[in-house]
């Protein structure tokens, strides 16, 4: 039996507005999946193609994950279904892959159901490519649904965004109960309900960064940071061995990382019982490290912070760079 993909529950609405457009034979041919990282537009893509293709798809519309068409999509042999990514070690999709796609979508069905098209990302395609894509878009063949997914659309030719159907993957302001009962899953039992909306406000609304936030190595290198802070202050370590640790990481990352955590001591002595944390879940340690450091100091600090990540070859975050100027405005100084 194969996996049974079925979207996340925050794409409800989407899906089922897809699946009942399907049903009534009125599925756009193109669609552009759009909207930021982290919101699981390429699961969804995949999920809608394994249904679409499904020779028995369930009541909701996903896939049965048994029959035969199933079986060859779990396996990456699906003959009516194309997944167009950059070849390994090329920066987009070069023209070749769009002239085979070209070929692909003007066949008919090897299985009698429709032909199915995901490029990924969209951004990707170089600019020849996308005029050669153009000509699909303009004359579709009937029975192929092309999906183009991407995290910059703004990046696409406006001709090939104007002729997709966009499906906008919207952040996330808060979190309906199926969706906050599927984190929780995933997350265990060491988040509880509070830390995941702070979590979800951290990520900026989206979820599935939530779970790298907590599920990767993110979280552990913070709280070593965030520790390594607390042991410096209390005199227990020496900050010459510390830099030759963090030395081991990405600069940008550490500085990335000491700028949360100052900005996060600012905002609990502004604020304590401050809910837009960028580290919720050390909110306890960050407190507790807060309260001994004065807080005209932790501003000088952060704003060196700010001022060595400018170095960085100028690329500055603007999410810092605003961040910098607001927490400048509500403290009333510079
Ligand atoms: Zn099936």
């Amino acid at each position: 039996m194969a996996e049974v993909l079925q979207p996340y529950p925050w794409q409800a609405p989407l899906w089922q507005g897809l699946i009942a457009r399907h049903r009534a034979g009125q599925l756009p041919h193109a669609l552009l999946l759009s909207g930021p990282q982290g919101m699981g537009k390429r699961h969804f893509a995949e999920s809608l193609a394994r249904a679409l293709l499904c020779e028995q798809p369930q009541e909701e519309g996903s896939a049965c994950g048994q029959c035969r068409a199933c079986l060859l999509m779990q396996a990456g042999s699906h003959p009516d279904w194309l997944l167009v990514e950059p070849e390994e070690g090329k920066q987009g999709i070069g023209i070749d892959q769009i002239r085979a796609l070209i070929r692909f979508q003007s066949l008919t069905s090897q299985y009698g159901k429709r032909r199915v098209v995901l490029l990924d990302p969209a951004e990707g395609i170089n600019h020849a490519a996308a005029n050669a894509l153009l000509k699909t878009l303009e004359e579709p063949s009937g029975e192929t649904l092309l999906m183009l997914r991407s995290d910059r659309p703004s990046a696409l030719l406006p001709t090939v965004r104007s002729r997709c159907q966009q499906q906008l993957f919207r952040p996330l302001i808060g979190l309906d109960p199926a969706s906050r009962q599927w984190l929780q899953q995933q997350l265990g039992e060491g988040v509880d309900s509070q830390q995941l909306d702070a979590l979800l406000l951290a990520s900026g609304g989206r979820p599935l960064a939530v779970l790298s936030m907590v599920q990767q190595e993110e979280l552990p290198l913070r709280q070593r940071c965030l520790e390594g802070l607390a042991e410096l202050h209390a005199g227990q370590a020496s900050a010459v061995a510390m830099a030759a640790e963090w030395e081991a990481f990405e600069l940008r990352r550490i500085l990335a990382i000491l700028y949360s955590l100052l900005a996060d001591m600012i905002r609990l002595q502004l604020v304590p019982q401050q809910d837009g944390l960028a580290n919720p879940l050390l909110r306890k340690h960050l407190q507790a490290l807060a309260e001994k450091v004065d807080l005209a100091f932790l501003d000088t600090l952060l704003q060196r912070v700010q001022a060595r990540f400018s170095l960085l070859q100028g690329q500055v975050k603007p999410q810092v760079m605003l961040e910098e100027l607001l927490l400048a405005w509500q403290q009333r100084r510079v």
